[in-house]
């Protein structure tokens, strides 16, 4: 915190990328006492750094302090003066990667993007390794939906069970769908929290071009992140796409008795909802009615659930920084499931899966608790 730039002109500048009621902040610390970042007792603190935004200091950018915050949404629930804390956020890490100097662990994940279309650094053509073995229909104009598969969910192994899941459930049903394959693109969500909006227009145009020109209408994603980032984000950018999260269309495939169950689930299950279909989108009650149906009621809740609920610590591009044991939010989550006595902590978010899944190792919990998707979930009972 030594050097004082000009501070008018930093201020003005973060205002003028978004950080539009920066301004209206008084102090009160009520984000800062919401974040789990508090939970842990780590370095970030998110009053601090809107205060630093505010009177332009510089001395922000290291790793756990810009960079800690997850986007979880919670403090803007909380802020009695509606400061937008993420917009703030965006814009100081906008600022920041302007100059070039965002830390090389996300300067991968953004080249990676820009060259490979996702940030996993994999090359484009193993993104529908997934499907061999499997019969994908290719989407067309004819097809009412294209089944958008997140970058992780096509190249992450653990996660590529939740894209076949989803097209054996779609078959069963006789939703018509498709798939784009190679030429998908991530989404941009990691890149627009990381900062770089330029490859996130690019990205997102590029993306809309691709849907537009396929005839695409209709969005079913497997990703609450890409599901926040195409029917909230990608409007801005001139798309008009009926966007879904799959946990939607599946409640009412539900409702209207074209989803049902051979071999329900008897198991006790309970219910992590993912912060950016949660807290950003509020989808809640979706995933508990098709958690509800698959187990014949057997679902418990967790103490913090809804609006209320922990974040796993993955989005804002923390799924590709290295955290501290003593700091990961996803290892209280596996205790706090564990407390439950449920059998199953289900979400339905791949980011999500991939810390509890990593959590639930490094708390010892194998024998005690399983981590699935809602969508595996619904597979297997089908
Ligand atoms: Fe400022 Fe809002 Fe945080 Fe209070 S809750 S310190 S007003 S950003």
């Amino acid at each position: 915190m030594e050097a004082l730039t000009p501070l008018y002109e930093v201020n003005q500048a973060l205002v003028a990328m978004g950080a539009e009621k920066l301004n209206l902040c008084m102090q009160c610390g009520m984000c800062a006492g919401s974040c789990p970042w508090r939970i842990v007792n780590g370095p970030f603190n998110v009053r601090k750094l809107i205060r630093m935004a505010q009177l332009g200091v510089e001395g922000y950018e290291s790793a756990d302090v810009l960079y800690g915050c997850t986007t979880c949404n919670k403090c803007v629930l909380k802020c009695p003066r509606g400061v937008t804390i993420i917009d703030v956020v965006k814009a100081m890490r906008a600022m920041i990667a302007e100059t070039g100097a965002i830390p090389g662990v996300l300067r991968t994940v953004t080249g990676s993007v820009h060259s490979n279309g996702n940030p996993w650094s994999e090359p484009r053509e193993k993104r529908t390794a997934w499907t061999q073995s499997l019969e994908v229909p290719s989407f067309d104009a004819g097809k009412e939906y294209f089944l958008s598969i997140c970058c992780t969910s096509a190249l992450d192994v653990r996660s590529q069970n939740i894209a076949k899941s989803m097209i054996k459930i779609l078959s069963a049903t006789g939703v018509s769908f498709g798939t784009i394959g190679n030429d998908e693109n991530c989404c941009g969500e990691s890149v627009r929290k990381i900062g770089d909006e330029e490859l996130f227009s690019k990205t997102a145009e590029k993306n809309i071009k691709l849907f537009t020109n396929k005839g695409v209408k209709k969005i079913i994603t497997t990703s609450p992140h890409c599901f926040y980032t195409f029917k909230f984000e990608y409007p801005n950018l001139g798309a008009d796409f009926e966007v879904v999260h799959y946990t939607q269309l599946l409640t009412e495939l539900l409702d209207k008795g074209k989803l049902n169950f051979s071999k329900p689930l008897n198991k006790k299950v309970t219910y992590h909802d993912p912060c950016y279909l949660g807290r950003h989108s509020q989808v809640y009650d979706e995933p508990r009615k098709l958690l509800s149906a698959v187990t014949g009621g057997n679902l418990v809740e967790m103490k913090r659930i809804r609006k209320e609920s922990l974040c796993c610590g993955a989005g804002g591009g923390r799924l590709w920084m290295e955290t501290k044991p003593e700091w990961r939010f996803s290892d209280l989550r596996i205790h706090e499931a564990c407390e439950t006595g449920a059998a199953i902590l289900a979400t339905a978010c791949p980011y999500c899966i991939s810390m509890l899944e990593d959590s639930r190792k490094t708390t010892n919990k194998e024998g005690d608790i399983e981590i699935r998707d809602i969508s595996e979930l619904i597979a297997e009972a089908l």
